[in-house]
């Protein structure tokens, strides 16, 4: 172990208050670190990357975040209990009630851009094919999209009442099956992926990981599906929230792992990159709390007190928002 070095002067959010604190990263033998240091909470050191070099041509870069894009939170609960999970669904804190629709669609028409219903899980609302309406009619032009685990789009009647009412395209969460919470989940996945294949509604895939051999399944699987997933996102989950990793998967690692990746270069940062897949972009990330350079999603996000701002850091901003109300029980997991 050779003493750190410091590589750059950054800020971040403190990972207890979500205030913005001075941060450093520092190099040494096990790569980059990011050390902040929080006036209330003391100092917390955040693994980034094992590959410094990689680290580094990515830093180097001019970083730009242009927000074309909202992650609308439409409810907070869930009807699952991942143990991947990051948003707060199973976190044990009292959610605020969903927004009415009328809430919604007040939001949606400040926003110019495209739009992805988030949650918890948004399918839980039975009003959502209204929400979807909504965001059309208040910006025909733009994309809706919802970001979901599958379990209800496995109804083709459902999912075709949602695309009626303007649903574009799918995020769909789709991990390897011993990551997925039940043999029944995953087979209810697969068949969303048949009923947007059914109905041609693109699908977007989003595969978490947080064990270097869950990627191993990935690349047969989009060529499989390789006309209906328009682009695939994989995440190595870091500490967040009350989710807590088995492991610690850089970017670096899942890029060695499907074979190179891009020159870094437009939509690189230090901690996203892209690869090829049979001319299909698969983007690699991960979440580090830096205030300038972290959200990988470009997204904007509203909080539950109905304050905007960026996705990673308004999701750390709820959750600290909702730690401090009632804590229910502790999260069984
Ligand atoms: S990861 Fe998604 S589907 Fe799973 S519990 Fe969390 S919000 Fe629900």
């Amino acid at each position: 172990m050779t003493s750190p070095c410091v590589y750059r002067e950054a800020r971040s959010l403190c990972p207890q208050c979500a205030r913005e604190m001075p941060s450093r990263y520092e190099e040494d033998s096990d790569g980059i670190l990011l050390r902040t240091v929080c006036d209330e909470h003391g100092e917390q050191v955040e693994p980034v990357e094992r590959d410094p070099a990689f680290f580094k041509a990515g830093y180097e870069l001019d970083y730009e975040s242009p927000v074309a894009h909202l992650a609308l939170v439409v409810t907070y609960r869930c009807n699952m209990s991942c143990r991947y999970c990051y948003s707060l669904s199973n976190a044990g804190f009292e959610l605020p009630p969903d927004r009415p629709v009328e809430r919604i669609a007040d939001f949606m028409s400040k926003f110019r851009g495209n739009i992805t219903l988030i949650g918890g899980e948004p399918t839980v609302r039975d009003d959502l094919g209204e929400i979807i309406e909504a965001g059309k009619r208040v910006g025909a032009a733009r994309k809706i999209s919802l970001a979901t685990n599958g379990q209800k789009i496995a109804n083709l009647s459902y999912l075709k009442s949602l695309r009626d009412r303007g649903l574009d395209f799918v995020f769909l969460s789709f991990n390897s099956p011993d990551y997925e919470p039940s043999p029944e989940t995953y087979r209810r996945k697969l068949e969303a992926l048949s009923n947007c294949r059914k109905l041609r509604i693109p699908v977007w895939l989003q595969r978490t990981i947080d064990e270097i051999g869950q990627l191993q399944s990935i690349l047969q699987f989009i060529e499989e599906y390789r006309r209906l997933i328009f682009h695939v996102t994989i995440r190595a989950v870091k500490p967040f929230g009350v989710c807590r990793p088995r492991d610690i998967v850089f970017v670096s690692d899942m890029a060695k792992l499907l074979q190179g990746s891009r020159p870094a270069g437009k939509g690189t940062t230090p901690f996203n990159r892209y690869v090829d897949f049979g001319g299909r972009p698969i983007k690699l990330c991960s979440w580090v709390n830096d205030v300038a350079r972290m959200d990988p999603l470009d997204s904007d996000y509203i909080i539950s007190d109905d304050t905007w701002t960026t996705f990673h850091r308004g999701m750390r901003m709820d959750e600290v928002l909702l730690k401090s109300r009632t804590r229910i029980e502790s999260p069984a997991r």
